[in-house]
């Protein structure tokens, strides 16, 4: 990337920058759920088309969409920029994905900008809105469809506590447990029923002992979701949902025979019956992180004035991650000023906030000038697709 990209990047993005910010506070301020992101979608595929970009709405699916520039017909490196726009129950814009799609769109505009400026930067600049990150799998059923053929690596921002620009996420998959007992009068004949919410709470202090020998970068996180209706009913049916994490695949597939074993041992010690099934549509993949496109990232973020940096901690889960295992990607982490992190009330005060504007302006430079880097030396790729090719046979 030249020293003009630069200039013309960090200008672009200043110039846009009330523009930038009333398109997030739109999304902020009207929250919506997995592929419900009707006003969203709405607004970010408007701005795109105001900006000169050829936008498809309702790529795939209602609420994703696919814009394009690409300046002139001759081969060149395909580069997504990728934009989230859901929410969570209750608590709002609480994982910061209005910043994400501010984020995308602004890199979107500054790339546009200096590859209008310099016929030499050839290729293809995707942005691509992709919903129900939350729970909903989006980017997942995009891959399933083929949103995602031909692209050469994508990219993507993430506000949060800390900066980390190698994050890596863990694999995910969500249980659905279901305890089926027996009915019986509570006071008069308790014998004669099996009670299922026992078998639940079993369950429960199972994977609760199973935690201990778990190692420190796996989780499992259980809830009851119903347990009976009144005391003087032996409960006959119980349900839970539980969720599992780990690193990597390999791992995940041992946690989960420990995990079943925790269900149905505990059928067996209350004489009820459990069926559990998996959520395999949506089951997460670890993110691989490409590290040459990170560290491309990272160069520029630092010169930019980035700097936090933790290596250490590893964020939820994404359905990024799926998308990490068939395109070279990254998505560094970034500090927004908050008291709390992810999935709280105040980091979604906090993504709705000015003070978060800074941080998110300046992560979109960093994301704008990874993607010319990649449009102006295009065998920067060769060793992009190098190490994605190790990494994918490394991840066990
Ligand atoms: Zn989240
Ligand atoms: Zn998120």
């Amino acid at each position: 990337m030249s020293e003009k990209d630069f200039e013309i990047v960090c200008a672009k993005i200043e110039d846009k920058k009330e523009f930038l910010n009333s398109i997030s506070q739109e999304i902020w301020k009207m929250p919506e759920l997995n592929y419900k992101e009707v006003q969203a979608h709405a607004v970010l595929t408007c701005a795109l088309k105001r900006c000169g970009f050829q936008v498809q709405k309702h790529y795939f699916m209602p609420t994703a969409f696919r814009a394009e520039f690409c300046p002139k017909k001759v081969s060149g490196p395909t580069v997504a920029i990728l934009l989230e726009y859901d929410a969570l129950p209750e608590i709002g814009h609480a994982c910061g994905h209005n910043l994400i799609a501010e984020a995308g769109l602004a890199a979107a505009i500054a790339v546009k900008a200096a590859m209008e400026e310099d016929a030499d930067l050839k290729g293809k600049l995707v942005v691509m809105g992709t919903p129900a990150e939350e729970g909903g799998g989006g980017k997942i059923r995009l891959l399933e469809l083929g949103a995602f053929e031909g692209i050469d690596s994508a990219m993507m921002v993430h506000p949060a506590k800390i900066t980390n620009f190698f994050p890596r996420t863990l694999c995910n998959v969500r249980y659905s447990v279901q305890y089926k007992g027996k009915e019986a009068h509570a006071g008069a004949c308790p014998w004669e029923g099996r009670n299922a919410l026992d078998a639940a709470v079993s369950c429960y202090l199972n994977i609760a002992q199973l935690r201990q020998h778990l190692k420190p970068s796996w989780k499992i996180q259980a809830i009851i979701t119903k347990g009976g209706t009144i005391p003087n009913i032996i409960p006959s049916a119980a349900e839970m949902e539980v969720h599992l994490r780990t690193p990597t695949r390999n791992e995940l597939k041992v946690l989960r025979t420990r995990a079943e074993a925790c269900f149905t041992s505990a059928a067996t010690a209350t004489g009820c019956e459990v069926q559990f099934r998996y959520d395999e549509a949506n089951a997460y993949e670890n993110l691989i992180t490409n590290k040459v496109l990170a560290n491309i990232f990272k160069e520029y973020a630092e010169r930019l004035g980035m700097e936090e940096y933790d290596p250490e901690k590893w964020p939820a889960s994404t359905d990024l991650g799926n998308v990490s295992h068939v395109v070279p990607t990254f998505q560094p982490g970034y500090a927004i000023p908050c008291k709390g992190i992810n999935h709280t009330k105040e980091f979604a005060e906090a993504s709705g906030a000015p003070e978060a504007q800074g941080p998110t302006l300046l992560v979109s430079k960093a994301m704008a000038m990874t993607a010319l880097t990649i449009f102006r030396t295009p065998q920067t790729l060769e060793e992009v697709r190098r190490v994605f090719e190790e990494d994918i046979a490394d991840d066990s």
